[in-house]
């Protein structure tokens, strides 16, 4: 772990699973609430002279921090290969990104604002760091889910207590290390435990905001401890992100870019599609599609790079994808490609299924799946497939496809999701924010907006 500056071992470790083969194939540090503890003092240490410290310099370290990032790009990306199962292209694709984020960061301008009223200034709304953020994030982009919280903090002036998924610690605690001799003692901090820490990292009273990615029955306990400790709180929680298919559009090229969108990293992304609603015309010939799509996927190893889906990254993933797909069977689900059912090998594989002839009302449907399972559902009327797809308790992001930009767009708007996207899906920037709303999340990540999260305001009014 990196605790104030140093590589800090623990006394107890717990296994860390490959989901490949379902192999223990390292122990993580389990740390204790004394070195929680000795990571928020070293935080909150660092945090009263990082934030006194000049943005310009603040910037350099964090360029040097993504170039440590691609240096180091090899032994990163087979972590994150190993510990969560992704193919090795979508890993080498969170490491660059990861990367990437970091850099675009730190060349954010910092917010602040001159007031005045008839042309006299009347104020200055100056932005503060919080202090010690306490960051938790989850097992399914370890790396870059860490970095898009990193990145703002040690912009904004705000110091780090990180702490990664239990299932996924490997390639967040390397980062750890990687980047010590780049920034100051005690700046960014990094433990592993189990989620028995967890509440205490909330409930800390050092910790002054608390950004969380995770699920949102998880989100709903960081809520709560926020409350409770009067804390800041930034929420990127669960989704099941509906796509709108219009009569209009280019089936195979839709396709295409639907399945690559809903089985990216098997499915386990907040941002995957999770439902697809398309228009009776195009119904069966997009399923047909879909399911050519599907028999093509090379499943195995992420260490292969030839491999296209691997395994679901944990064995509740794996029960729960499987469960909902018999549930889907159960409700008269066919299945043009795939099967309720395990692949015959070991690791926690599940062939890309796609399913039609649901009711609205299945929980593969209503539940957010984060597997690759994915209903293919019917629609006919416009106000009828907004009205579905809003019907859900979340509102993370949806796509419209069309070839009709301006019906799209107006169809996009009236959904209540964070972020729309209009022939495409799961394409974040570090330029856009990500903000969930309804029961996907509280605040934003990324650009400007993002920062604004990891600040509060003071205002400076001289009479
Ligand atoms: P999870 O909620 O089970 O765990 C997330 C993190 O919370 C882990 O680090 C875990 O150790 C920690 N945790 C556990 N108990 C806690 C507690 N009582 N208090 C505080 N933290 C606690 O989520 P997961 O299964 O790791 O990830 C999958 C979920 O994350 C999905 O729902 C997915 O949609 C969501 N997600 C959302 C986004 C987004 O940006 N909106 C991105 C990725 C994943």
């Amino acid at each position: 772990m990196t605790i104030d500056g140093l590589c800090v071992e623990a006394t107890d470790t717990y296994d860390v699973i490959n989901p490949a083969t379902t192999d223990v194939f390292a122990q993580a540090p389990q740390a204790t609430e004394d070195q929680l503890d000795a990571a928020v003092a070293a935080a909150q240490r660092a945090f009263l002279t990082w934030r006194e410290t000049d943005v310009a310099v603040r910037r350099e370290v964090m360029v040097a921090c993504a170039v440590r990032m691609r240096a180091h790009a090899d032994e990163l990306i087979d972590w994150l290969v190993r510990e969560q199962g992704k193919p090795f292209v979508v890993a080498q694709g969170e490491v660059m990104g990861s990367a990437r984020w970091m850099e675009f960061t730190a060349g954010l301008p910092l917010p602040g604002e001159v007031v005045e009223v008839d042309g006299v200034k009347v104020g200055e709304v100056r932005r503060k760091p919080y202090g010690v953020v306490g960051a938790i994030v989850p097992w399914n982009y370890p790396l870059i889910s860490a970095v898009w919280k990193i990145a703002p903090a040690l912009l904004t002036g705000n110091t780090v207590v990180l702490k990664p998924s239990p299932f996924t610690p490997l390639a967040t605690l390397r980062l750890g290390e990687l980047l010590l001799d780049l920034l100051p003692p005690g700046v960014l901090n990094i433990i592993s435990a189990t989620d028995d820490l967890a509440p205490a990292m909330t409930a800390h009273s050092g910790i002054r905001k608390l950004t969380f990615t995770g699920s949102t029955a998880t989100g709903k306990k960081v809520f709560a401890a926020a409350a409770e400790h009067i804390k800041g709180v930034t929420l990127e929680l669960g989704g099941n992100d509906p796509a709108i298919v219009l009569a209009d559009v280019d089936v195979a090229d839709t396709a295409q870019k639907i399945f690559a969108a809903a089985f990216a990293n098997s499915g386990q992304v907040c941002s995957a599609i999770k439902r697809v609603y398309v228009h009776a015309d195009i119904h069966d010939a997009l399923v047909v599609e879909l399911a050519s799509l599907a028999g093509k996927a090379v499943i195995g190893s992420g260490l292969d790079e030839t491999v296209t889906v691997g395994p679901l990254s944990t064995q509740a993933q794996f029960d729960k994808v499987l469960d909902l797909m018999n549930d889907a069977a159960e409700q008269g689900g066919v299945f043009a490609a795939g099967a309720p059912e395990a692949v015959d090998r070991p690791g926690y594989f599940i062939a890309p299924a796609i399913i039609t002839g649901l009711p609205d009302t299945a929980r593969l449907v209503t539940e957010e799946q984060f597997g690759p399972a994915l209903p293919i559902l019917s629609f006919t009327h416009i106000d009828e497939v907004v009205s579905r797809a809003n019907d859900t308790p979340y509102g993370l992001s949806a796509s419209v496809w069309s070839i009709d930009i301006e019906a799209a767009v107006s169809v996009a708007s009236r959904i209540d999701a964070g972020t729309v996207w209009v022939n495409q899906h799961m394409k974040p920037r570090p330029q856009l924010p990500t903000a969930g709303v309804k029961a996907s999340g509280v605040g934003a990540e990324n650009g400007a907006w993002g920062l604004e999260s990891f600040l509060q305001i003071q205002t400076i009014a001289v009479a």
